[in-house]
């Protein structure tokens, strides 16, 4: 690396760590460009800052649009900032890669938090895949770490797998549901209940209390069946960010949650298992693209899709068909591959 190079991103680098909000912006416009000599640049940072990560409170929020994330986040953020935390909101929108274009982490959506001198809001990562996305979310997140925020929290929408690839990011996933469990409990896609660190019921205010109430027991029986049995048992708790009602509570839940993992390692061993599953996403993902990319794959793909389709080769086969290209001038096979 030239030293021009060496010396640009350390310069960058101390910008982060001095809380620098253009060095923050900066850090992670680069973080996020699909360029290479930009992602080169962004690894290299993201080196130096490595040190410097770690320390902040990781949360997730999640729920259906309309369940008043965006207003819980401001609450929330401007709860934290009275007690003199530093706060950053990142997002991942699962639409963002097709469209573009986020509403999540919209800075509109939150003008009071947005316009704090202590916060810190980004929207999603917009182009790209939704793989690209979540990568770019979790370097953001580092970035921020390294910026000294004490509280990183990470919106997404419950759609498709963003929920799953932002739980496998933060230490804490709160799930933000709306009164009136019934016929909700029914839609509610399976496998979030397992997500959820805590379950907020929002809007539990005026005409809504009862029903928030009934959501509340509804949620809490539908816990219980699961059994999950481990260290924590998630809350079911009742807020309406409207009216800044419960963000005490909600903050408690999550400082008792980091004091009984960080207790017990399970929150180091937590971080440690979502990095490993990161570096092996990564080695899929690149792998998956240099494939696709190989001529040889291109012309035999669309023949093997159909012939899976029409059922007259079975998949495997296909598949077998399809890797043997990597055969020719493959590398030698480890010991352990051939012998095994
Ligand atoms: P998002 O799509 O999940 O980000 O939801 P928004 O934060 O944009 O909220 C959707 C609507 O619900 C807006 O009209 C909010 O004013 C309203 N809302 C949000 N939180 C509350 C709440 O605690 N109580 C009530 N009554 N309305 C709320």
């Amino acid at each position: 690396m030239p030293p021009s190079a060496r010396s640009a991103t350390e310069t960058l680098a101390a910008g982060v760590r001095a809380g620098d909000r253009r060095a923050l912006a900066k850090a992670i416009t680069l973080v996020e460009s699909t360029r290479a000599d930009h992602q080169r640049e962004a690894q290299r940072l993201l080196e130096v800052l490595l040190p410097n990560t770690g320390g902040a409170a990781r949360v997730g929020v999640s729920g259906v649009p309309g369940v008043g994330k965006s207003t819980f986040i401001e609450a929330f953020g401007l709860y934290l900032l009275g007690l003199g935390k530093r706060v950053a909101v990142l997002a991942v929108d699962p639409s963002s890669a097709v469209s573009g274009g986020s509403i999540l982490g919209d800075k509109t959506r939150m003008p009071r938090l947005a316009g704090a001198a202590e916060a810190f809001i980004r929207p999603s990562p917009s182009a790209g895949s939704f793989g690209g996305v979540t990568r770019r979310t979790r370097e953001a997140l580092l970035v921020c770490e390294a910026a000294g925020y004490d509280v990183v929290i990470v919106e997404t929408v419950g759609v498709g797998q963003s929920e799953f690839a932002v739980a496998s990011m933060v230490d804490f996933f709160l799930v933000l549901m709306l009164p009136g469990a019934g016929d909700e409990l029914q839609g509610i896609k399976k496998g979030i209940l397992e997500l959820a660190d805590a379950l907020a019921i929002n809007k539990a205010d005026g005409d809504n209390l009862r029903r928030a109430d009934e959501a509340a027991a509804q949620y809490r029986a539908a816990l219980n069946l699961l059994h999950r049995g481990g260290t924590w048992e998630p809350p079911v708790l009742l807020v309406s960010a409207l009216e800044a009602r419960g963000m005490d509570v909600v903050w408690s839940v999550v400082e008792e949650h980091r004091r009984v993992f960080g207790a017990s390692g399970e929150l180091a061993r937590k971080r440690r298992d979502q990095q490993q599953a990161w570096f092996w996403s990564m080695i899929r993902d690149g792998l998956e693209r240099q494939f696709l990319a190989r001529e040889d794959v291109v012309r035999l793909l669309p023949d093997m899709e159909r012939a899976v389709a029409d059922g007259t080769i079975t998949p495997t086969e296909a598949a077998r068909r399809l890797l043997a290209v990597l055969d020719d001038g493959a590398a030698p096979k480890s010991r352990r591959a051939r012998t095994g």
